[in-house]
């Protein structure tokens, strides 16, 4: 469950306008996405790992 979820009760009926570059989720109008060039993402998170960034713990 993420935090979209919740505060969005017209999911729904949402019209769906574009995918997510990385995971392929519908995005809908009005959704606050992310934009890089041309590519949107439904989250940072894909953007991210679309972008080639990764999480890891420093000093390992
Ligand atoms: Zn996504």
């Amino acid at each position: 469950m993420d935090r979209f979820s919740e505060g969005l009760p017209d999911l729904q009926e949402a019209k769906v306008v574009d995918h997510c570059e990385e995971c392929g989720g519908e995005i809908y109008d009005k959704q606050l996405v992310w934009r890089v060039g041309e590519d949107l993402f439904c989250c940072s998170g894909c953007m991210l790992t679309n972008l080639g960034a990764v999480t890891i713990t420093a000093g390992e």
